[in-house]
C-alpha cells in the first residue's frame, strides 16, 4: 500500500520573552490539522536546520528586543546572515514567510525581523506570503490573528509553486520570472486586517468561522493557543453574562462588581448597567463569539511532603548575581509630588567584576510580594502544601510540539519558592491562558465572560480590563471565584519572573566602590477587578525595604541609623550607551524625570576627566531635563546646577510641565516662543543648536525615559527639526535620523 507522506515545512523562532516561541509552537502543533509537518527550532538551534541546503518553505517568528537587538537566541544567527563574505545567491533557493514581533513604544520597531529579511532578500531568498508587523504596544493579536489565518494557504501555495519548480525545471526557482514572482500569490496581511472592523467583512469572518468549526472539531486536542476562529460559542442565557442574569442566579461575585447606575423614570428605578471585567454588555454579551482553540496540557505537577524545604531566598548564578547592601536610601522628590523618586546607594566594593561604566545599568532581583504569594496558595487551595517538593516533568504524550519544562524551574524547590522566586504571578494573563481558564471554571455565567475576554469580538473588553490596567492572574482568579486551576496550568502559562534593569546613576570615579540608581515607586490604580490600588513589582518591594532607614529631602542622614537590607543585583553593560570616547566632540543628553540617571553618570566622569587632563579640549555638553515643579520633582537639582558652575555642563534646559507661570531655568531659551512645558519643546527652541552639532559637528545625541511618549516625542521633534535646518521633506528627515542611529551617534535608553 502506498504510504502517503506529508509535505513538511520550518518553522524558526528567536524569542526573548517567550511571545514568539508560543506563535512558532502554536504554528507547529496547528500544521497536522493541515495535512502538514513543522520542523520547529529554534534560531539557535543551528544543528536542526540547514537553511543552506532547505527546499521547503522557511517560516521564521521573530521578536525584538531592548533597543532594537535581536533575542538573545537569535544573535548568532543574525550575525551568520550578516556576513559579508556570502555570495548574493547565498538563499536562492529559500522560500520565506517571517512574522516580526515589536513595539512601537520603542524606537526601531521590529527590528530584528526587518534585518532579517533585509538580509534574507539580499541573499536572493523569496518571500512567499506577506510580512506580519505585531505591535504590542497596540495588542500583538491584532496582526498575528490575520497573518496566522493566511498562512496555511500560503504555505500550501508555496508547496505546490515548488513542487511545480521542481518538477519544470527550466523555470528556475521560486520567483524568478517577473510573472510569477511569488506575491502574485501572497495572501496580502494588510488587507485582512483592514477587513477585520469592517461591517460587510464580518459576514466573511462569519463564514470562515462556520468552515473553521469543522476543523475545529476534528483537531482541537492539537490546537494553537494562537489560532482563533475555531469554535464558535453562544451566550450562556438570553442575557448573556450581563451582571442582571447572574443576580437572578444568585452568583454575587458577579453582580456585586459590575457598577449600575440607578435612573427614575416615571416612579420605576432602572438599573442601568455599566460594563466591567466580570460583566459585559450587548452587542457582546449577545454576540456569537471566536475563541482560541484550548491550549494542550503539557506538564504533570506532582508535590511531595519531604518536610521543611529552606528555600527563602533566590538560586541565583554565583558568578554574575551579588548580594550587595544598600548603603543609603534617598527620596528625591517632596511628599506632595505626584510621584515617589527614591535614589538607592549599594555598595559593590566586594565585587571588582561589577566594576561599570556610566550608560550599564544592574539588574535588580525580587520576589512575588509574600500576601499575593499568600493569596495565590489559597486560591489554589494549596495553602498547607507550601513547603511541598514540586516535581514538574512533561506529560506522556503530550500534544504540544517542542514541549519542555520551563528551564526557569529548578530542581528541588519547594511550591513556596516557586510562587516566590520562579514564577510572575503579577503577569497579565494573556489570551490563551484565558481560554484554558474557561475549562476549570464551574459556573456558566463566568465562563462566558471569560470566553468574550479571549473571544476575538470582546478584543475592546480584554484591552480595556485586562491589558491596559495590567490586571494580574490573581486579581483576575479573585474576580472570577468558581475558576480553579490546577497548578500545572499556572505553571504553563506564566512567564520567569524577571529582574527589573534600573541605569546607574553615579560615575565610579567620583563614588568608588558604589553605584546609584535613581526609580519612581509605579502606582497601578484601582480598577474593575482591583478593588485597591497597587505599587509596581520590584518598586513597592524596594519601597517596603527601605522605608525605615528612608531620608527625606532637606532632612541631615543621621550617620550609624537603621542598617538598610541586602538585594540581589546583577550587571547589565550596554556598549553603545556611553559618553563619546573622544572628549572633544560635543554630546546632547534629553532625560526628563528618571531619565536623567544616565547622565548624572556621565557628567561625574566628564567631571573627572576635566580635572584630569586640564589642557585638554572637551566638547559641548547639553542637557534637557523635564519634571512637573521646579521645588518639588526636580531631581538632582544641586547637583546639575554644580556641574553648570564648574563648565562640565555648557548648557542646562529645564522645562517644568505643571509650573505654567515660571520662566524657564537659565533664561537662555528665546521668549518669543509659548513657554516650553516638555523637553521636546525645549529641543525645538535650540533646533539650530541641535541641529548643528549632530549634523556639522559628529555630535551625539542620547535619549532616556519613558518609552511610550516621551521618546517617540522626541524623536518625531528631531525630524521636524532635521526638515526645517536641511530644507528636506519628511522622508529625507527621517533617513538623516536613521542614518545617525545607524551610526550610533542617536542613542536611546528607554523604558515603561
Ligand atoms: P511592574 O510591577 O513590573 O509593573 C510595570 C508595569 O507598569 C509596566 O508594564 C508598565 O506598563 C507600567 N509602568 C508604569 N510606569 C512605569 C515606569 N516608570 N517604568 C516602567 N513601567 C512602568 N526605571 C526607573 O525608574 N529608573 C531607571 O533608571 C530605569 N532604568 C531602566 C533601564 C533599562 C535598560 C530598562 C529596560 C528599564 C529601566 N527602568 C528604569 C524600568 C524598570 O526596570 C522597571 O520596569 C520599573 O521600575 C517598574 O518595575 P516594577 O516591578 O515596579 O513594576
Amino acid at each position: 500500500m502506498p504510504c502517503e507522506v506529508k509535505p513538511r515545512f520550518v518553522v524558526l523562532y528567536g524569542s526573548q520573552k517567550g511571545q514568539a516561541q508560543s506563535i512558532a509552537e502554536g504554528i507547529a502543533e496547528e500544521a497536522e490539522g493541515h495535512g502538514l509537518i513543522a520542523e520547529l527550532s529554534c534560531l539557535n538551534q543551528n544543528e536542526k536546520y540547514n537553511l543552506e541546503k532547505e527546499n521547503a518553505p522557511v517560516v521564521f517568528i521573530v521578536s525584538t528586543t531592548g533597543d532594537g537587538e535581536p533575542p538573545d537566541n537569535a544573535l548568532q544567527f543574525v550575525k551568520r546572515i550578516k556576513k559579508k563574505t556570502l555570495p548574493n545567491d547565498h538563499y536562492k533557493h529559500l522560500c520565506y514567510a517571517l512574522l516580526a514581533l515589536g513595539d512601537t513604544n520603542y524606537a526601531n520597531f521590529c527590528n530584528c525581523g526587518k534585518t532579517i529579511e533585509r538580509h534574507l532578500q539580499e541573499l536572493g531568498a523569496k518571500q512567499f506570503y506577506a510580512t506580519g508587523y505585531a505591535d504590542d504596544g497596540v495588542g500583538l493579536e491584532v496582526v498575528v490573528d490575520p497573518w496566522l489565518e493566511g498562512l496555511w494557504k500560503a504555505i500550501k501555495a508555496a508547496l505546490s509553486k515548488m513542487a511545480s519548480d521542481r518538477t519544470a525545471p527550466s523555470k528556475g526557482g521560486v520567483g524568478d520570472s517577473p510573472k510569477e514572482t511569488p506575491d502574485s500569490y501572497t495572501p496580502d496581511v494588510q488587507l485582512n486586517l483592514l477587513s477585520l472592523g469592517d461591517h460587510q467583512n464580518c459576514e466573511s469572518i462569519k463564514t470562515s468561522v462556520n468552515t473553521d468549526s469543522k476543523y475545529a472539531s476534528a483537531a482541537s486536542s492539537s490546537a494553537s493557543a494562537t489560532q482563533t476562529a475555531v469554535s464558535e460559542l453562544r451566550p450562556a442565557s438570553p442575557a448573556g453574562s450581563l451582571g442582571l442574569a447572574s443576580q437572578s442566579r444568585g452568583t454575587a461575585s458577579i453582580s456585586t462588581s459590575a457598577p449600575e447606575t440607578q435612573t427614575q423614570d416615571a416612579g420605576f428605578p432602572h438599573l442601568t448597567l455599566a460594563g466591567s471585567l466580570t460583566c459585559s454588555l450587548p452587542p457582546l454579551s449577545e454576540s456569537s463569539l471566536n475563541v482560541p482553540a484550548l491550549p494542550p496540557p503539557y506538564l504533570d505537577v506532582s508535590l511531595q511532603d519531604v518536610g521543611t524545604m529552606k528555600q527563602i531566598v533566590g538560586q541565583f548564578n554565583k558568578e554574575t548575581v551579588h548580594e550587595v547592601p544598600i548603603n543609603r536610601a534617598l527620596q528625591l522628590t517632596s511628599g506632595d509630588s505626584v510621584k515617589t523618586a527614591l535614589l538607592l546607594e549599594l555598595d559593590i566594593s566586594a565585587y571588582p567584576t561589577m566594576a561599570y561604566q556610566p550608560g550599564d545599568s544592574f539588574d535588580v532581583f525580587c520576589p512575588n510580594k509574600a500576601t499575593e504569594v499568600d493569596g495565590m496558595l489559597h486560591r489554589l487551595g494549596l495553602q498547607d502544601q507550601r513547603n511541598d517538593h514540586v516535581h514538574v516533568s512533561l506529560k506522556k504524550d503530550n500534544k504540544k510540539k517542542g514541549a519542555q519544562v520551563p528551564s526557569y524551574i529548578p530542581q528541588n524547590i519547594s511550591l513556596l519558592y516557586l510562587l516566590t522566586w520562579c514564577l510572575e504571578i503579577r503577569s497579565v494573563p494573556k489570551k490563551a491562558f484565558l481560554r484554558a481558564l474557561v475549562e476549570h471554571t464551574g459556573d456558566s455565567v463566568q465562563r462566558r465572560r471569560l470566553q468574550e475576554l479571549c473571544s476575538k469580538q470582546g478584543g475592546a473588553d480584554y484591552n480595556q480590563y485586562v491589558r491596559d490596567p495590567s490586571l494580574s492572574v490573581l486579581e483576575l482568579l479573585t474576580a472570577f471565584p468558581s475558576c480553579q486551576p490546577p497548578l500545572s496550568l499556572l505553571i504553563e502559562h506564566l512567564p520567569k519572573l524577571q529582574p527589573r534593569p534600573y541605569s546607574a546613576a553615579s560615575s565610579c570615579l567620583k563614588h568608588p566602590g558604589k553605584v546609584h540608581f535613581v526609580f519612581n515607586v509605579v502606582e497601578f490604580p484601582a480598577c474593575s477587578g482591583r478593588p485597591a490600588g497597587r505599587r509596581g513589582l520590584c518598586t513597592g518591594w524596594l519601597f517596603d525595604l527601605i522605608n525605615p532607614g528612608l531620608v527625606f529631602p532637606g532632612k541631615a542622614e543621621c550617620s550609624g541609623s537603621l542598617t538598610l537590607p541586602k538585594i540581589h543585583v546583577s550587571l547589565r553593560p550596554n556598549c553603545s550607551f556611553r559618553p563619546p570616547s573622544d572628549l572633544s566632540v560635543p554630546f546632547i543628553m534629553v532625560g526628563p524625570g528618571t531619565g536623567v540617571a544616565p547622565f548624572i553618570g556621565f557628567l561625574q566622569q566628564r567631571e573627572n576627566e576635566r580635572q584630569e587632563n586640564p589642557d585638554a579640549v572637551f566638547g559641548e555638553t547639553w542637557l534637557f531635563f523635564g519634571c512637573r515643579h521646579r521645588d518639588r520633582d526636580y531631581l538632582f537639582r544641586e547637583e546639575l546646577e554644580g556641574f553648570v558652575c564648574s563648565g562640565t555642563l555648557s548648557h542646562l534646559k529645564v522645562c517644568f510641565s505643571r509650573d505654567d507661570q515660571e520662566q524657564e531655568e537659565g533664561k537662555e531659551v528665546a521668549t518669543s516662543v509659548s513657554q516650553p512645558r516638555y523637553v521636546q519643546h525645549n529641543l525645538l527652541l535650540n533646533s539650530q543648536h541641535v541641529t548643528e552639532i549632530l549634523l556639522k559637528q559628529n555630535g551625539y545625541l542620547y535619549v532616556c525615559g519613558d518609552a511610550k511618549n516621551m521618546a517617540k516625542d522626541v524623536n518625531d521633534t528631531l525630524i521636524e527639526m532635521i526638515k526645517t535646518e536641511l530644507q528636506v521633506d519628511q522622508l529625507e528627515a527621517m533617513k538623516t535620523l536613521a542614518g545617525l542611529r545607524e551610526q550610533k551617534r542617536y542613542l536611546q535608553d528607554i523604558w515603561g
